[in-house]
């Protein structure tokens, strides 16, 4: 059995959480291979390694040299080292860090020193051997990661090591430059190391007991969810539940490796289990979870006889292809279609580029524009075949007052979008959570 255990940034915040770690470790004999992020917040109003590196990047460009905030960086690693009573001789890996950072000027070099230096404290700490992320995770020309080449040069490294501690956040691209991953990337490592020597679990311990079944801020308490399917994480997580990253499960969903979200500092807790689609077991809930995200614009297209009109869709989103804009849906009517955008993307004047282009393009009737939309996805498997859920979704938003202003229900019956004015995003949450978690009827839909 070979279990990898990623461990987030405020279980490695500071020497007695790196302990709680190492405790958690040495109680499973299973647990060999461990990713580590960079310490986190030790509390609130505390700033992050990787916040105060991204500094220590905008001091080396602005000056030549690390500034006050590597200073921190240094303080907290001697701090953490000194707490654990390490004889690793850690002001000489800072030193070196130090000047790394002021010869390669990069950005990603330097946010990546936080891992680094991370894994070689946990390293030590456990008496495993370190690797660095550098030589085994590779990114390609496109700079995603070459996974082939990723999996085959880290199983190779870990070949024959009973245990070992390696970085996460990072890797190399093809020029030998050091690239992170996006923010929270380290879960993402994790599932690379999962894949590549083929664990039976990937552990994911962070400082929650799972995936909640909703948002903590809109929702008070809300129920812990201890059963998603690959897919639900996918739906969920892309749509702001932000427990796991959303690309933590490209690499071990085509092995089947399951993950286990634990809490760090409640064990004992039971978290949630991320399973193959095909292994999930409906376990009475309709929806097994919501989430959403604010701001978002919908450019609504209308022309009489659009349906019969070959290529018409094609012309729109060749518009959007050309600013390189990427949509997130786009519900559609037998003269009408609309695109759902990311409003960041529309800002600086492309928004009115793009409705100039579309009406150049294929000269509609309407081009409209509604913006400061909210999506929220109600997601589940147990919604497939579930009558009556969709009239049970929007009754209760309508009881609470709220207008719908778009509707997206993809075929797999997985989930249902719902768009809703900026305004009305935390009522309609509530709503929907009251409907299918809190009231005596919710557990169970009626399935045909
Ligand atoms: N330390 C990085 C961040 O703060 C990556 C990670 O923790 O996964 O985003």
């Amino acid at each position: 059995m070979i279990k990898v255990c990623k461990f987030g940034g405020t279980s490695m915040a500071d020497g007695i959480n790196m302990k709680r770690v190492a405790d958690i470790i040495a109680a499973d004999k299973a647990r060999r291979f461990v990713v580590v992020s960079a310490p986190g917040k030790r509390f609130g109003g505390d700033t992050k390694i990787t916040d105060l590196l991204y500094r220590t990047h905008t001091d080396v460009k602005e000056t030549g040299h690390c500034g006050e905030a590597f200073q921190k960086v240094c303080e907290r690693f001697c701090g953490i080292v000194s707490e654990l009573g390490l004889s690793l001789d850690m002001q000489t890996i800072l030193d070196d860090a130090r000047r790394e950072i002021e010869e390669e000027k990069s950005e990603d070099f330097t946010a990546s020193r936080g891992e680094y230096l991370s894994a070689r404290v946990m390293a030590a700490l456990l008496g495993f051997e370190f690797v660095d992320a550098r030589a085994v995770v590779k990114f390609g020309e496109n700079g995603n990661l070459d996974g082939e080449l990723t999996f085959r040069l880290t199983a190779e490294a870990l070949k024959g090591k009973r245990c070992a501690v390696v970085s996460g956040f990072y890797g190399e691209d093809r020029k030998g430059k050091v690239k992170t991953f996006s923010r929270g990337g380290s879960d993402v490592s994790g599932a690379i190391v999962a894949r590549a020597v083929g664990a039976d679990c990937y552990e994911n311990w962070t400082d929650v007991s799972g995936f909640l079944a909703c948002d903590p801020r809109i929702v008070e308490n809300p129920e812990n969810i201890r059963m998603l399917s690959y897919k639900e994480l996918r739906e969920l997580s892309y749509m702001g539940a932000n427990v796991l990253h959303s690309e933590s499960i490209f690499p071990v969903r085509e092995a089947d490796i399951p993950i286990r979200i634990k809490n760090t500092f409640r064990p004992e807790d039971e978290g949630t289990d991320i399973v193959p689609t095909a292994k999930y077991r409906f376990g009475g809930r309709v929806v097994t979870g919501i989430a959403g995200k604010k701001d978002f614009t919908v450019i609504f297209v209308e022309k009489s006889m659009m349906n019969s009109e070959i290529g018409f869709a094609h012309k729109v989103l060749g518009v959007l292809e050309r600013h390189g804009i990427s949509f997130e849906h786009m519900p559609s009517g037998i003269d009408t279609m609309s695109f759902v955008i990311d409003s960041a993307l529309l800002k600086n004047g492309v928004l009115e580029i793009i409705t100039k282009e579309i009406e150049q393009a294929v000269n509609p009737d309407v081009v409209r524009v509604f913006d400061d939309i909210s999506l929220i996805a109600v997601v589940g498997h147990g919604m497939s075949r579930s009558v009556g859920t969709s009239a049970r979704l929007f009754d209760a938003i309508a009881r609470a007052g709220v207008n719908v202003r778009m509707i997206d229900q993809g075929s797999s019956e997985l989930n249902i979008i719902v768009g809703v004015d900026n305004e009305n995003y935390e009522r309609a949450i509530r709503a929907v959570y009251e409907e299918f978690f809190t009231k005596k009827t919710a557990d169970f839909g009626y399935q045909a």
